[in-house]
């Protein structure tokens, strides 16, 4: 079995936020020792409502920001801090692609100059290497050369999407984070951009850690998928076996709110509680106040993430239970 070419080990990663204006500043905890790996060639989707720390997992795995404990590891070595030569030199390997593609481009310069940005920043190739690079980027993310000329207010949100992934594809990374890189799009526009970041990467053998709140687009482009809840992973598996029998009660209620096409409808789990708040962690399971089968362990002990199956981890006291037989994955304080 081939090392993977992302290792996550307990990543922490807390801010100092003040609660109104006068308020003592305190620690909350966004991130909250998440163990991953994400193997060559495969995607990892992480999924999760607003607040569970999914897009903050995402930052840290690419070094964008430094964790406050654990580590990640990037094809066997450990990621260097952030800003350092080492990190900038790493980054051409690793690339982030944002929900907000008009955000992440410069409204003052043509698509194909943001295009070539990143050959110019890493000094990749000479002149005609460069703009033949552009012209083969721009057709792998299916957009004219007449796009290229134009600026990014003059293009379609997909088309936006489409410049930013032919400038994050630029220096050949292996590895992309995707932060709900289509969540700001059409529906019909949304099926185009999933498509192609399907096909990208069996063209490349890119890895990628998708992170979206849509299931259904999930589902559709993840091998595997990790379920986040208050900055922890509560279910990690197989995406077909996790969707057909998810496990977590809350991946059982998220799922059921979005079934897989064809699936027989099973009856919604509706959660009853407040959403996730970071900076109002229940103790015991953080999970506990909307679970419908939580139960006096669940409000003092936070449940550990354990291999139930192969290939297959949960955190929740049930299934520690009904498993008998489970290993230990993740200490959880
Ligand atoms: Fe529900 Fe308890 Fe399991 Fe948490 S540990 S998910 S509260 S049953």
């Amino acid at each position: 079995m081939t090392a993977p070419l992302v290792s996550v080990d307990r990543l922490v990663r807390t801010y100092r936020m003040r609660s109104g204006m006068f308020g003592r500043p305190r620690g909350v905890c966004a991130v909250d020792g998440v163990t991953l790996k994400i193997n060559r060639g495969e995607t990892l989707g992480l999924v999760g409502e607003s607040g569970s720390g999914k897009s903050t997992t995402g930052r840290l795995v690419l070094g964008l920001e430094n964790p406050d404990a654990g580590s990640v590891a990037f094809d066997g070595r450990r990621l260097p801090a952030m800003d350092t030569p080492e990190w900038r030199g790493s980054r051409a390997r690793m690339q982030m692609i944002f929900q907000d593609p008009l955000g992440a481009l410069d409204r003052r310069l043509p698509i194909a100059a943001q295009v070539r940005e990143p050959l110019d920043i890493h000094a990749v190739g000479d002149e005609a290497f460069r703009t033949a690079r552009v012209e083969e980027l721009m057709r792998s993310v299916r957009l004219s050369d007449e796009v290229g000329q134009r600026y990014p207010h003059e293009l379609s949100g997909g088309q936006r999407q489409r410049a930013v992934l032919a400038r994050a594809l630029a220096t050949k990374p292996e590895f992309l984070v995707c932060d709900e890189p289509v969540s700001a799009l059409d529906v019909s526009i949304q099926a185009q951009v999933v498509n192609l970041l399907i096909d990208l990467q069996a063209e490349l053998d890119l890895t990628m850690l998708f992170i979206s709140h849509d299931l259904r687009v999930v589902r559709q482009i993840s091998e595997r998928v990790a379920v986040m809840y208050l900055g922890r992973v509560v279910e990690l598996g197989n995406a077909d076996d996790l969707f057909v029998s998810p496990q977590h009660p809350y991946t059982r209620a998220l799922v059921s709110a979005s079934p897989a096409p064809g699936a027989r409808r099973s009856e919604r789990i509706v959660l009853s509680g407040d959403p996730p708040n970071p900076a109002a962690k229940p103790d015991g399971c953080a999970f506990h106040p909307r679970c419908p089968s939580a139960f006096a362990r669940c409000r003092t002990e936070a449940p550990a993430l354990v291999e139930v199956a192969p290939d297959r981890s949960v955190a929740c006291h049930l299934t520690g239970l009904e498993s008998g037989a489970a290993v230990v994955l993740g200490a959880v304080a």
